[in-house]
């Protein structure tokens, strides 16, 4: 961080905040990054803008998350200036940047064809390489609205000056203060090539864009809402270098194949029939049985954890949710009521609000606590239609759900016992890069309990994280109104993150129901509550495994475990007599009695990601032994059936990741 009076320097015939070292025509900050802006007195900036005396100037590089956001959004303009060059009668909508990339919106009369595309590509890297300057011009209102006079949605953007909302991205062009217009010049003759109604910041110059790409088009609602004409979105990525960029498209070509969708179709695991709705999943035998597993396996773990287990309605009368308070805060998130007998009923959202009742059923002493209620709770989600996706973001999900009422004294090693028990069950799963999050609460807005409470909550949680031996990433302000929470996140094999378990203290049930235990000194003590929920949901959770293990589910968890595949039809008895054996142990076997051909066969075994193909041909038979082939490709031949048996079995058993 440095003042400006060091480092005032002219660029390109303007005077420049360049902070650090400089070479003709190029800013580098100390790491050697191209700066591209800066920022002053906290606030973003063009490197052209003025400064006066004691402006606090930092430097912003390209790499950095402002820089990529930065270069990201100027990329949206050479786009958008490529678009109006090559399509004149298209009409500006907006254009900032997103997550890996930017958008810019058109309001064109077709939609764009791939060829059209690869056009505006092509003029985006011509456009790029003559290096046009941008150049900031604030504006009066009224000569913004004849500048721009052709550009209806500019000019109902200047409308809504100081009012503008981040979430239909109408901030990106105007904020409160004076309007801005960013002209694109000819970097020799000054001439004007295009401009746009932005606050900025820009890059100096359209050649600081070191690699772009344009991925793909779509249809999007001006300022997000249906009512509004459709302008025709194109998406585009952009990174700080080439070898950024073409490792984020291995990455997305990666993930493309891993789509548990796509898998959940081609391994027969799951639909999502029309008939039945958006974000309602059904599971087929296949899915459905790795599904019992999977809950099969977390029942057995959290009856030896100390877990009791409860079971309540998918229904309820609206009264519970005004008691619990979710009306007020969550309806949103809720399916509209049903009306029975004059009354309001829902679908629960959450299950804790009838574990509360559970608690509440009769009078509590401390000498049952820490008691922790243990349900899979179906629970019912009304997600918009736009973010529906998949099996990881549904209408209607299972939690693995739990709520543990201890005293204050307990909740420090509750926490701890918790959080170990999550991992545990995690690596189980086969995941093991973890980190925490920490949600805390942001000072200046409402909240439920006092400083001490939510002090005391605080530090247990952080002990817990502590404890667990993971990076704790903080989240200031990230919790909810009633308690601060941990939430554990999850790499995947292609290092993607997810967020997977929470652990939540609550304040505000326990009161809101009038929970109270009666304390070993013989009064009245209301009890802490902690929800939990592990895989998060099991919908979820299955996505999510899908997808790290790309379909190839580790023994334990193959719908299909072993396949036998004959030589000839001969041998199909002798594979029976082995698959008998191998059910007898609970091994989920198939046995191919097809009339495919045996390559046929294993290529369909392979397709199935099944773990374990048992081939047997004569030599075999005569043997009592069978051939593996390996998921992995390997072949072992004549293995004794006995062994062959065990080895499975002991993979599954052990959990093993083939
Ligand atoms: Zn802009
Ligand atoms: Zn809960």
């Amino acid at each position: 961080m440095s003042t400006v009076s060091d480092l005032r320097i002219t660029l390109d015939g303007s005077e420049r905040v360049v902070p650090g070292g400089t070479t003709a025509g190029q800013a580098l900050d100390a790491d050697g990054r191209t700066v591209i802006a800066a920022r002053v007195n906290g606030e973003l900036r063009d490197l052209a803008g003025e400064l006066r005396d004691g402006d606090v100037v930092e430097p912003v590089a390209i790499g950095s998350d402002d820089g990529r956001a930065i270069m990201r959004h100027s990329a949206a303009h050479v786009m958008a200036q490529a678009v109006q060059e090559l399509f004149p009668e298209a009409k500006l909508g907006i254009g900032p940047p997103v997550e890996n990339g930017f958008y810019y919106d058109f309001d064109v009369a077709e939609p764009f064809t791939p060829d059209d595309l690869k056009r505006i590509e092509k003029r985006m890297r011509e456009i790029v390489k003559q290096g046009q300057l941008f150049a900031r011009r604030p504006v009066s209102d009224d000569d913004a609205r004849a500048e721009l006079a052709g550009e209806p949605y500019k000019l109902e953007l200047i409308g809504l000056k100081g009012a503008a909302s981040h979430d239909d991205g109408a901030d990106v062009e105007v904020g409160a203060g004076e309007l801005t217009i960013y002209d694109n010049l000819d970097a020799k003759s000054g001439d004007l090539r295009w401009k746009d109604l932005c606050r900025g910041p820009h890059l100096p110059s359209t050649r600081v864009i070191p690699a772009f790409k344009l991925m793909r088009t779509g249809g999007a609602y001006w300022r997000g809402s249906e009512k509004n004409p459709q302008l025709q979105r194109i998406y585009g990525t952009a990174w700080e270098s080439r070898e950024k960029q073409d490792e984020y498209l291995r990455l997305l070509e990666e993930a493309e194949k891993r789509d548990h969708r796509r898998l959940g179709a081609e391994l027969d695991l799951f639909s999502f029939p029309n008939e039945i709705g958006s974000g309602l999943a059904v599971f087929h035998p296949k899915g459905g049985v790795v599904r019992k597993v999977m809950e099969d396996y977390s029942r057995r773990r959290h009856e030896a954890g100390g877990y009791e287990f409860v079971n309540t309605p998918h229904i309820t009368k609206g009264n519970l949710f005004e008691i619990s308070g979710h009306l007020g805060w969550y309806k949103d998130d809720m399916f509209p009521p049903m009306e029975v007998d004059g009354g309001d009923y829902y679908l629960k959202p959450m299950n804790c609000p009838m574990h509360n009742l559970i608690f509440r059923a009769r009078g509590r002493s401390y000498r049952e606590l820490p008691l922790r209620l243990f349900e899979f709770g179906s629970v019912y989600r009304f997600e918009k239609s736009g973010v529906v996706h998949g099996l990881t973001r549904v209408r209607g999900m299972t939690q693995d759900d739990a709520h543990i009422y201890c005293t204050r004294e307990q909740m420090v090693d509750e926490l701890k016992g918790l959080l170990a028990f999550v991992l545990d069950l995690l690596r189980d799963y086969g995941l093991s890069e973890f980190f925490l999050e920490l949600s805390t609460r942001d000072e200046s807005e409402k909240f439920i309990g006092t400083d001490e409470d939510w002090a005391e909550a605080t530090a247990a949680l952080e002990e817990a994280a502590g404890a667990s031996g993971l990076d704790l990433v903080p989240d200031p302000g990230g919790a909810a109104f009633y308690g601060p929470k941990i939430s554990v996140q999850a790499k995947d094999a292609i290092g993607r993150t997810w967020q997977l378990s929470t652990i939540q203290v609550d304040f505000n049930q326990p009161k809101r129901f009038g929970l109270e235990y009666q304390a070993a000194d013989g009064t009245r003590q209301q009890p802490v509550m902690i929800h939990r929920a592990l895989f998060g949901s099991i919908e979820r959770f299955f996505g999510v495994l899908l997808e790290h293990y790309a379909g190839a589910m580790p023994p334990w968890l193959a719908p299909v475990q072993v396949v036998g595949i004959p030589i000839g039809d001969t041998h199909v008895p002798h594979l029976e007599r082995v698959a008998d054996r191998l059910r007898e142990r609970g091994v989920r076997v198939e046995v191919d009695a097809s009339s495919d051909r045996m390559q046929k066969k294993i290529r369909n075994a392979q397709k199935q990601k099944i773990p374990y193909m048992l081939i047997a041909g004569d030599d075999d038979v005569e043997q009592d032994a069978v051939s593996f082939r390996y998921r992995s490709g390997e072949q072992k031949n004549g293995v004794p059936i006995g062994e062959a048996v065990e080895e499975i079995v002991k993979a599954v058993e052990a959990r093993v990741q083939i």
